[in-house]
C-alpha cells in the first residue's frame, strides 16, 4: 500500500513518525474518514469543512489548500487502485522535540498522514439486509465530541463492551438520552417521522447526517431533531445509524428488545437508497 506522509507518497513500511509526535503522546490531532465508491470521493466538501473546523477549534491551521487535499485523495485512490473503500486522513500538532502539555510554537510542522483501506462490497453491505443489534453503554467521553479528535479510547472500549455482549455496536447514553453510536449518528423512526438528536457539542456533526437530512427533507419526509431515550427507541417502528463508512444501516435490536418484526424497516432502506444515489451523483 502507498500512503501519504508530509508531502511524500511512500510504501507504508517506510512511512515513519517521531515517537514525540503529539498525536502519539497526547492524542493531539484530528482526523477524517471519507468513503470511495466507483473510484470517486464521496462528500469531499463536507469532510474538508469539518476538518478545518476541528483544526480551528484546537488552534491549528489547515496546512493544505482544498485543491491540495483533493489531489492527494485522488492520487492515493489511483496509486492503490481503490474502487470501493475508505480514505483515512489525520493531522497532528507535530513533533515539538519534547513532551510538554503546552502547545509547541505555531511554526512547528504538523504531521499529515493519509492512507486508503480497500473495502470491496462497501455499498452492497449484507448488514443493510440483516440489520444491526446494539446495546446501550454510558457515554463517558469528553465534552467536545463535536471535534473529531484521534482520542478514540472510550468509543473503542464501548465497542468492545458491545462485542463482549455479542452484538454489533453500542449506543451511548447520557442523562437518560442517546447521544450517538461509537462511530455513527443514531436515529429512530416513529409514525413515518425521522427523529435524531440535534447538533451540539455533545455529538459529532456527521457529514452523512447532514446530507441525509437534506435528502430526506427534499423527499418530503418529516424530521424532528431532538434527543430520544433507549425506551423510546425500543418502542419505535425503526432505528438506524449513519456514518461515512456505513452510509445508512438499520438497527433491529436495542438492549435485547426487537424493533417491530426484528427486520430492517422500509424507511431506513429507502434512506440508504436515496443516500447512495445522491452522494454518488455528487462524488468527485
Ligand atoms: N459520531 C461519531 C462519534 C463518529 O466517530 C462518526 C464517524 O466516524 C460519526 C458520528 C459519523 O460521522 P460521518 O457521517 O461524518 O462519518
Amino acid at each position: 500500500r502507498t500512503v501519504y506522509l508530509n508531502g511524500d507518497y511512500l510504501p507504508e513500511t517506510e512511512a515513519r513518525v517521531s515517537i514525540f509526535d503529539r498525536g502519539f503522546v497526547m492524542g493531539d490531532g484530528v482526523y477524517e474518514v471519507t468513503s470511495v465508491l466507483d473510484g470517486k470521493i464521496l462528500e469531499f466538501e463536507g469532510h474538508l469543512a469539518r476538518l478545518t473546523r476541528s483544526l480551528n477549534e484546537l488552534g491549528m491551521e489547515n496546512p493544505l489548500s482544498r485543491q491540495e487535499w483533493l489531489d492527494i485523495h485522488h492520487k492515493l485512490v489511483a496509486l492503490n487502485d481503490i474502487r470501493e473503500g475508505l480514505i483515512y486522513l489525520q493531522v497532528t500538532r507535530g513533533n515539538p522535540g519534547d513532551r510538554d502539555f503546552a502547545y509547541p510554537p505555531k511554526d512547528t510542522p504538523q504531521t499529515v498522514v493519509l492512507f486508503t483501506q480497500n473495502k470491496p462490497g462497501l455499498a452492497d453491505n449484507p448488514q443493510a439486509r440483516t440489520g444491526l443489534r446494539v446495546v446501550s453503554v454510558p457515554d463517558l467521553r469528553w465534552g467536545r465530541r463535536d471535534i473529531k479528535t484521534v482520542q478514540l479510547l472510550y468509543p473503542s472500549m464501548a465497542k468492545m463492551e458491545a462485542k463482549a455482549r455479542g452484538v454489533d455496536d453500542a449506543w451511548l447514553t447520557e442523562d437518560g438520552f442517546v447521544t450517538e453510536g461509537t462511530s455513527n449518528n443514531t436515529y429512530i423512526v416513529k409514525d413515518g417521522k425521522i427523529i435524531t438528536r440535534q447538533l451540539s457539542t455533545d455529538i459529532l456533526h456527521g457529514i452523512t447526517r447532514a446530507s441525509l437530512l437534506r435528502y430526506a427533507a427534499e423527499a418530503q419526509m418529516q424530521i424532528e431533531e431532538r434527543p430520544f431515550t433507549i425506551a423510546e427507541a425500543q418502542e419505535a417502528d425503526e432505528a438506524f445509524l449513519t456514518s461515512a463508512s456505513a452510509f445508512v444501516l438499520p438497527v433491529v435490536e436495542i438492549d435485547g428488545a426487537q424493533l417491530g418484526k426484528g427486520t430492517p424497516g422500509p424507511v431506513a432502506a429507502r434512506l440508504r437508497e436515496i443516500y447512495l444515489e445522491e452522494s454518488r451523483k455528487r462524488a468527485l
